[in-house]
């Protein structure tokens, strides 16, 4: 390998990008990555890691509330935005320095500067200095795509979300995925009023119906205003500094912050074109089930792949990508049954065939499901309904799907999903004595 001056060199400090780097290290390969920003990529920085911290805050608001009725006296409470935002901030810090202690600790040499790929074997840092690598992997992310629109500048992102000087009273979120939900869920529990506006009817597609459902029918019942049918159109500014949002079929919607949360596009200005790495019809860089791209020393891991867009997902690829190439230890990732969750209030989660899915692939199913109040809820005097749904071959017995939506549903379905991976039968559910009393005993009780 005296060729190059390292084995591998990695684009992209995030979370596929660092295991991938630390692993190959591990096996042996001289390992360089470049980060142009913070190590630790969207997840530590300005995603999953502070988002999940602000849903604890914001689920005070909830859990302060329903301490009363458990016999807490407890007064009026005040939140100060600034607190939470700096200890998170604080946090992410933290956890993003403990990365790049991981990176050293595995002789990673980490390059804090920007750097595209300059040809099938070389790497050019924004300093001007080239480097030369047998083998670059690319694991850059995506970015927020924003629509084309009179006065975008005025919104801001999920990544400016986390440095807000103050809450806002109004805020408009257009779109309706995972960040639009989440975000909706922590400002309205922080008190400020909540508009989603969304370009069709449906929140959250490839979510099972139902669950989506019962998500948009607590949301609206606690007070967040969903709009459909209401395409973001232009941003205006006020003179007061508020702004005033137009959307497709409803009336002008005035805010304080417009944020968009309109999908995320894969970051590849990258000069790939210098070494012929292609690009997929949705402007992700193209690969193989090895990861490798249309250059054969060039690989790619995570979003800028745009496969599933999900950290696990990522750091599955980035080992894989390391255990192939330098590892003598072969292997793929396996995309089925992958879980995910949506951090709203209350949490949804799900892994396998959605109930219309299932029906597509085998004609009929048989669904079972289990539409209950927590306990804790009932107390609380939260009318607050929790739906379990489990979708089961209709032959087979197999589970094929599970969904869920209520308190802690994610850390439920994160063990659950084990049971459907494993393609355990509905049957092994029931055979299994319920925990009582729990919420998860509904997944084997459901009749
Ligand atoms: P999503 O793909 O989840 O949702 C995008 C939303 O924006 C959809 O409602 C979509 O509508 C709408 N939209 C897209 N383009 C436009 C447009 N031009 N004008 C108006 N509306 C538009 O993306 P997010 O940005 O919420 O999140 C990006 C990804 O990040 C997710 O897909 C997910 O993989 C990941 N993520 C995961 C989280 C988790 O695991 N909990 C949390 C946050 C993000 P339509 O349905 O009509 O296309």
């Amino acid at each position: 390998m005296a060729d190059y001056d390292v084995d591998l060199f990695v684009i992209g400090a995030g979370s596929g990008g660092v295991r991938a780097s630390r692993i190959a290290a591990g096996h042996g390969a001289k390992v360089a990555i470049a980060e142009e920003y913070r190590v630790g990529g969207t997840c530590v920085i300005r995603g999953c890691v502070p988002k999940k911290l602000l849903v604890y805050g914001a689920h005070f608001a909830e859990d302060l509330a329903d301490a009363r009725r458990f016999g807490w006296k407890v007064p009026d409470c005040e939140f100060d935005w600034k607190t939470l935002r700096d200890n998170v901030l604080a946090e992410v810090s933290r956890v993003s320095s403990i990365y790049g202690e991981t990176l050293a600790n595995n002789k990673v040499e980490l390059i804090q500067e920007r750097a595209i790929v300059a040809g099938p074997h070389a790497v050019k840092l924004a300093s001007g200095r080239t480097v030369t690598a047998k083998y670059i992997l690319i694991a850059t992310g995506a970015k927020p795509d924003i629509p084309d629109i009179p006065g975008k500048t005025y919104g801001i992102t999920s990544n400016e979300a986390f440095h807000l000087d103050e809450l806002p009273k109004r805020i408009v979120i257009a779109g309706a995925g995972y960040i639009a939900n989440e975000f909706a869920g922590i400002f309205h529990e922080f008190g400020s009023q909540v508009t989603l506006i969304n370009r069709t009817d449906v929140i959250l597609r490839g979510y099972d119906e139902q669950i989506r459902d019962r998500l948009l029918q607590i949301s609206s019942g606690k007070g967040i205003d969903f709009k459909f049918h209401a395409e973001i159109q232009k941003i205006e500014k006020k003179e007061d500094g508020s702004l005033l949002v137009h959307v497709a079929n409803h009336d002008p919607l005035p805010c304080d912050v417009v944020m968009f949360a309109t999908g995320r596009r894969p970051l590849t200005d990258l000069g790939l074109e210098t070494a012929d790495v292609a690009l997929n019809d949705k402007g992700a860089i193209k690969v193989d089930d090895d990861n490798k791209s249309t250059c054969d020393s060039i690989y790619a891991v995570g979003d800028v792949t745009d496969r599933i867009q999900l950290t696990p997902v990522a750091i599955r690829e980035g080992q894989a990508f390391a255990d192939t190439i330098f590892g003598n230890k072969p292997h793929r990732v396996d995309y089925d049954n992958v879980p995910s969750a949506v951090f709203s209030h209350p949490p949804m989660a799900g892994v396998g065939l959605t109930e219309s899915r299932a029906r597509k692939k085998y004609g009929s199913v048989k669904v079972f499901t289990s539409d209950f109040r927590a306990m804790k809820n009932v107390l609380a005097g939260r009318n607050e309904r929790a739906l379990y749904k489990m979708v089961v071959h209709p032959d087979t017995d197999v589970v094929l799907g599970l969904h869920m939506i209520g308190p802690d549903a994610p850390e439920i379905l994160q063990a659950a999903a084990i049971a459907v991976k494993a393609g355990l039968t509905k049957q092994a559910f029931d055979d299994t004595i319920a925990l009582h009393p729990t919420m998860a005993e509904e997944l084997v009780l459901m009749r």
